[in-house]
């Protein structure tokens, strides 16, 4: 008898957790993991512990089912999922840079693929050309962390400013992690307080009092609407008329939505400007809010 091909796409939290358990359990088909990150799976959550230093990279690392029982388990890193066709059973996949496409047939399909990010409406974000300007950053994936640590690290403390956009959760963790790594960190937020959607107007108040002992600045009710410059005259202009100069910008007031693949493929593969799919060496926005996977076909 054959046996059944389960393909897994996305190797987050979800995807990792699935493979355990399916492992453990006995499940006795071949398990392919696809993920689009270069690095094996970790925990998202404690991104912004390496960001701040408290924590080694290796620490987040997720256990690798691997160590479970390598016959059953294919992880590759690096391969995009780009398009399904479910009538052939079949993902057409990238893997890195390499040109051209790979079809893996399947049996079994899940989708373990997080949230697609959207940026927030801020004129200058993005250029003429499509990119993103220089400044932005998103904190999302480990790259997006070695890209903020790369930033922080070329100058020596105190010389950086950051604004971060979005006082929410999210947010709040960067800018932390960034005043303690000794950069000049703001945070503006649009509703008239900090973690608007956990705490009351008075707890935001005293948190937003908080972080400005701690050495973080926090604009409130404003909203920053467009992004100009570049290099030392970067300035980020909000709509209360103040234009904060910075270095860096970082991104942590954009939804998230579920990834549409039950849409038609075309319509995001590679295509949809602010998924991932458009975006390295570009930053990828916002915290996935759900951890879930999704089997489309069977
Ligand atoms: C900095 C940060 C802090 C957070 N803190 C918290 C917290 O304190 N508490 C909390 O509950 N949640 C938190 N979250 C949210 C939490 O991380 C997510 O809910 C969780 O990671 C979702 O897991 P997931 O496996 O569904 O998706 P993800 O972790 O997003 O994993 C999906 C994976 O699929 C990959 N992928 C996507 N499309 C494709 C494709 N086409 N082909 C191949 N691979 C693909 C993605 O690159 C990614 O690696 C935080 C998120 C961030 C970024």
């Amino acid at each position: 008898m054959t046996r059944e091909r389960l393909v897994v796409v996305g190797n987050g939290m979800a995807a990792t957790r699935l493979v355990e358990e399916l492992l453990a359990r006995g499940y006795d088909g071949h398990v392919t993991v696809l993920g689009d990150e270069d690095t094996p799976a970790y925990n998202r959550i404690l991104l912004s512990a390496v960001l701040e230093g408290t924590h080694p990279r290796d620490a987040i690392a997720l256990a690798d089912p691997l160590a479970h029982d390598p016959e059953r388990l294919t992880v590759r890193l690096g391969c995009r999922v780009l398009d399904l066709d479910r009538g052939r059973r079949e993902v057409m996949l990238a893997v890195g840079d390499r040109p051209g496409h790979e079809q893996l047939a399947y049996d079994r399909l899940v989708l373990a693929t997080g949230s697609i990010p959207t940026l927030p409406p801020i004129r200058g974000l993005v250029r003429m050309d499509g990119r993103l300007h220089p400044a932005v950053n998103a904190f999302r994936s480990l790259a997006d962390c070695d890209r903020l640590e790369a930033a922080v690290s070329s100058r020596a403390p105190g010389r950086t400013r950051a604004v971060v956009v979005g006082g929410g959760l999210l947010g709040l963790q960067v800018a932390r992690a960034l005043t303690v790594r000794g950069v000049v960190t703001e945070v503006v937020e649009g509703t008239e307080h900090l973690l608007s959607r956990q705490l009351g107007t008075p707890g935001g108040r005293i948190l937003a009092r908080d972080l400005r002992r701690l050495g973080t600045e926090v604009y409130t009710g404003t909203r920053a609407v467009r992004l100009s410059g570049e290099g030392p005259t970067t300035g980020l202009s909000l709509d209360n008329g103040f234009t904060l100069a910075t270095d860096l910008v970082v991104l942590a007031a954009a939804a998230a939505r579920p990834r549409p693949w039950h849409a038609e493929p075309a319509s995001w593969c590679g295509a949809g400007s602010w998924s991932t799919a458009g975006w390295p060496p570009s930053p990828t926005t916002g915290s996935t809010r759900s951890a879930t996977a999704r089997s489309v076909a069977a």
